[in-house]
């Protein structure tokens, strides 16, 4: 007999028990995974245009329960509730509505004209629906990174095994009430509330033919293996330890500003946050000093200031331990704490917004993600100081360059090793569904959004046809039988070829 196992979700500002839900066991989740292959056949052979329709119904409940969901993160993930309505709903608002317009025209038939034999045959490549895509979620953004990835696979036709994180299934059951408010049918969206482990086992095995994971590295890598054993396609948004780098040409306090909620918001806790920050050697004290009046005036929403704040706890004590052990260790080789460096007393998990000076490159607090309020800075002197710097690192999620010069900007941009550049800002390709979100190294592989992803979501189809009917009817020359004259034409034909490519060539030039 199967044993039951919960799964419960602490809030993390009081660690206090906030929800306890029985897990689904192998036998549930096989069974849904069925009626979600099940399911795919009708809602695949839907018209994009209905499928889009439902989407939009989504986003309409979405603007009535908004306060609600922001609420429910709030409680879950301890980040204010106008960071959640800011960061979390508004953004998925919008992509509700832009992919589910643009999406007939980005699945429709498209005509590919093809130079070989174009006068012989026409090409089209038609976007037939996948069938069952898994979609893992971590707890730090549990509705925007949930959403803003589920969307996709059932636009596309797909029906979609969601899986939150364990810290976040009230977010996650608040995600299922908005497909059914919208009536999915049946089967086409299904949460999955169990262990990751078991998650890793059920979900990335056929009959799933997509997976997007987002989530560590650790339990990235796991995924990734599983899903080459049966050649499903995956991606993964993984961890980071993001770069971000200020050059003496900048407004001091404006970039400080920036690069304080760059390394602050949601407590520090985004794949994206900075956690390195370098700076130019001769502004280096005055921009410390910004960023350290800054850090200190933060308002941390403590038990005593639940409405009104800016930074909330870490997630859990696990994490709390990890930021401590890293900060801890930073001081212990020298590093100084000109704010904040210790955790607050009382009840839940809340870490003082910390700065950090005289930090090494070979420190854990410069290598190792850190998903906490810490900000550690370093002084570079020139642009292929901070470069090197910057690429010194086994992750590359995003960066940015704060500096006035668009050709220094650019130049330094395009030779940092990371998934997406931004320039005063962070993190900040990641709310434009146009642009891809990816890391390189040990922070993902494959991206998630543009517009173009929603086809990744589908099988595209080669369809070749011959242009005018009775060709069909003509014999090949290339068929069998083989001839010495065959071979004398094609050879002739490879020159004609070549001798076109050079004049192309030439023309081109
Ligand atoms: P996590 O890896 O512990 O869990 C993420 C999800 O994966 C959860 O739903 C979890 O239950 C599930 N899971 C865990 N082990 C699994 C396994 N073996 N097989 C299948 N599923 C498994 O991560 P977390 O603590 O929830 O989130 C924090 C991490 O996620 C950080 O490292 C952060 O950088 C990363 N993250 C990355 C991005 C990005 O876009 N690159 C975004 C947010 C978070």
């Amino acid at each position: 007999m199967g044993e039951k196992r919960t799964i419960k979700s602490i809030n993390p500002a009081t660690g206090e028990l906030l929800n306890e839900v029985e897990a689904m066991s192998k036998k549930d989740i096989r069974s849904t995974v069925s009626a979600a292959q099940e399911a795919s056949q009708s809602w695949g052979a839907l018209p994009v245009k209905t499928r889009c329709d439902y989407i939009k119904r989504v986003g309409e409940i979405l603007s009535i329960d908004a306060g609600e969901i922001a609420e429910t993160i709030h409680l879950e993930v301890g980040k204010p509730v106008t960071e959640a309505l800011i960061c979390e709903i508004s953004l998925i608002t919008d992509f509700l509505y832009y992919l589910s317009v643009k999406a007939p025209g980005i699945l429709a038939d498209r005509r590919v004209p093809i130079h070989l034999a174009g006068v012989m045959k026409e090409a089209k490549m038609v976007y037939q629906p996948l069938g069952v895509v898994t979609i893992i979620s971590p707890w730090n953004f549990p509705f925007f990174l949930s959403m803003g990835n589920i969307i996709y696979p059932l636009l596309a036709g797909d029906t979609v095994l969601y899986k939150p994180s364990s810290q976040t299934t009230l977010t996650g059951k608040k995600i299922e009430q908005l497909f059914k408010k919208a009536d999915l049918p049946e089967g086409v969206f299904n949460l999955i509330i169990c262990p990751g482990s078991l998650a890793g086992q059920e979900l990335v095995k056929p009959p799933v033919k997509h997976v997007v994971f987002t989530g560590s590295t650790e339990a990235g890598r796991e995924v990734a293996l599983r899903a080459a054993e049966h050649f499903i396609p995956v991606d993964l948004e993984l961890g980071g330890k993001d770069a971000a780098l200020v050059f003496d040409d900048v407004d001091i306090d404006f970039a400080a500003s920036g690069i304080v909620y760059g390394a602050m918001l949601n407590c520090g806790q985004i794949c994206a946050s900075i956690e390195r920050c370098y700076v130019q050697e001769n502004i280096f004290d005055e921009f410390v000093d910004k960023v350290v009046n800054k850090v200190k005036a933060l308002k941390v929403g403590t038990a005593e200031n639940r409405k009104n704040y800016d930074i909330g706890p870490l997630v859990s004590e696990e994490q709390l331990q990890i930021v401590k052990e890293q900060v801890d260790d930073a001081i212990a080789q020298g590093a100084k704490a000109l704010a904040g460096g210790k955790q607050i007393d009382g009840p839940g998990y809340f870490f003082q917004p910390t700065v950090l000076v005289d930090v090494k490159q070979d420190m854990r607090i410069m290598q190792d993600e850190t998903f906490g309020p810490v900000l550690p800075i370093m002084a570079f002197h020139d642009e292929e100081e901070a470069i090197k710097l910057a690429n010194d690192s086994r992750y590359g999620l995003t960066a940015s360059v704060w500096t006035n010069d668009k050709r220094r900007y650019e130049e330094v941009a395009r030779r940092l090793e990371a998934g997406g550049i931004s320039q005063f800002d962070h993190m900040f390709t990641g709310s434009f569904i146009e642009l891809p979100w990816q890391g390189v190294k040990e922070s993902g592989m494959g991206y998630t959004h543009t517009l173009e992803g929603l086809r990744k979501f589908t099988f595209g189809k080669p369809l070749l046809a011959d242009r005018q009917p009775y060709l069909g009817k003509l014999t090949r020359p290339y068929w069998y039988p083989y001839s010495s004259i065959l071979a004398k034409s094609v050879h002739t034909g490879s020159d004609f070829l070549a001798s076109l490519t050079k004049t192309k060539t030439r023309l081109c030039k």
